[in-house]
């Protein structure tokens, strides 16, 4: 049984049925498919974690190629960065990824019960057998996956859980050079950043995200001067589409323990997201995969659930983990000139191409 039909879940569920597994049964809140508050952006990492999933054919037509980004430093400078021609980054609509995902598993033989709001495990003998929903509904199963993302109260993650906060609303006709996305690290909001990322040649979404230990910040009062401040002038005939939309990310620098018996768990349930980007969609379908992956080792004999879940562990901390730390590093760059001193270089091509390969590697 998976709980939470997101990327983690999705990619929990493909990989069980391409590895063999039976009987997958995916529960989610919604109907699919659903609407999901998210940038969008889909690494080169990401795009590759689909391929191997085999839903990158179906999701690359659907998605909005990306070969430049518009980088604005603390200080205010700017630069581009291109990758030429070849697309190395896309943004798909999370809406249409995440119904892709789903409809790819569906095709596979799992099974989706909708509406159904997991809210407490049933436990025997300390371990987890099945799960209820707030309705009373009741589904019993050898091994339950956790992917219910952010809000996620069943994680088994025992280090300190940070969180970013984020505002963002969607435009259509904002001018914006095309296949270009912007990150734009202002002193409203650093150390994180506003964004623009195109979804169609049209539409884009714009956002912020930032942090606020003291809980005292007004998001749509900073989400409002970080507009007027940034993109007054190309909102300006711009038609705004639905209202502006909030959610937390959660994210960690010491992942796990990410399984107890009978229940492991994948994605922003377990705080994987880049501590410096919120890039999350990538680490929830990988560590769904590895966490697949798991599971058919200890179904088919070849591995002790100690094993497996011990290497599960394993995979998802060498994985992830050298990423986070580097954005942790990158965190506490840009409370240095160095940034502002890269752009300001940024005429010499080899600080452009070690800026560019950061970015794309952190
Ligand atoms: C504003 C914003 C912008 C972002 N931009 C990007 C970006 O551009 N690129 C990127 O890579 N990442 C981005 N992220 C992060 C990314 O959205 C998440 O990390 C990612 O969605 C995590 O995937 P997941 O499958 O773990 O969880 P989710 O995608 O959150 O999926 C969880 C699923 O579980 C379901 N669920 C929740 N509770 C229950 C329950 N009790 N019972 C049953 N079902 C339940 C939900 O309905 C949902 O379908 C962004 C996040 C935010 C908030």
């Amino acid at each position: 049984m998976i709980i939470g039909a997101g990327p983690a879940g999705s990619a929990t569920a493909l990989r069980l049925a391409q590895r063999g597994v039976e009987d997958v049964t995916i529960v989610d809140l919604h109907p699919f498919p659903r609407h999901k508050t998210c940038g969008s952006g889909l690494s080169p990492r990401a795009i590759h974690t689909l391929e191997q999933l085999g839903v990158w054919p179906s999701v690359e037509p659907i998605s909005y190629p990306i070969s430049g980004l518009r980088l604005v430093t603390p200080g205010g400078h700017e630069t581009y960065l291109s990758a030429g021609d070849k697309a190395q980054a896309a943004i798909c609509l999370r809406h249409d990824l995440d119904y892709e995902m789903h409809k790819h598993a569906l095709e596979r033989g799992v099974t989706f019960v909708p509406g159904f709001a997991a809210s407490e495990a049933i436990v025997r003998n300390n371990r987890w057998v099945g799960v209820r929903a707030r309705d009373g509904a009741e589904i019993r199963a050898d091994w339950i996956v956790v992917a219910n993302g952010a809000h996620s109260r069943f994680s088994t993650c025992d280090g300190p859980k940070h969180t970013i906060h984020t505002i963002m609303g969607w435009w259509e006709h904002v001018g914006y050079q095309a296949h270009t996305l912007e990150m734009i690290w202002d002193p409203l909001t650093l150390p994180y950043y506003g964004w623009l990322f195109p979804e169609t040649s049209t539409r884009v979404n714009i956002g912020i995200t930032y942090e606020d230990g003291t809980e005292r910040k007004n998001p749509r009062d900073l989400f409002a001067a970080f507009l007027h401040k940034h993109y007054a002038a190309r909102l300006c005939g711009a038609t705004q589409i639905g209202k502006w939309k909030g959610h937390p990310i959660v994210y960690t620098y010491r992942t796990g323990p990410l399984s107890s018996p009978g229940r492991v768990i994948v994605g922003e349930a377990g705080r994987m997201t880049h501590p410096a980007t919120g890039e999350g969609i990538s680490q929830a379908m990988r560590s769904g995969m590895f966490a697949a992956d798991a599971i058919a080792e200890i179904t088919s004999g070849a591995a002790s659930e100690r094993q497996a879940l011990g290497r599960y562990d394993r995979r998802c901390a060498n994985s992830f983990m050298p990423s986070f730390w580097a954005g942790g590093l990158f965190r506490s760059v840009l409370r240095t000139p160095l940034l502002d001193c890269l752009v300001r270089a940024k005429n010499m091509p080899v600080v452009k191409a070690a800026t560019a390969r950061m970015l794309a590697h952190m």
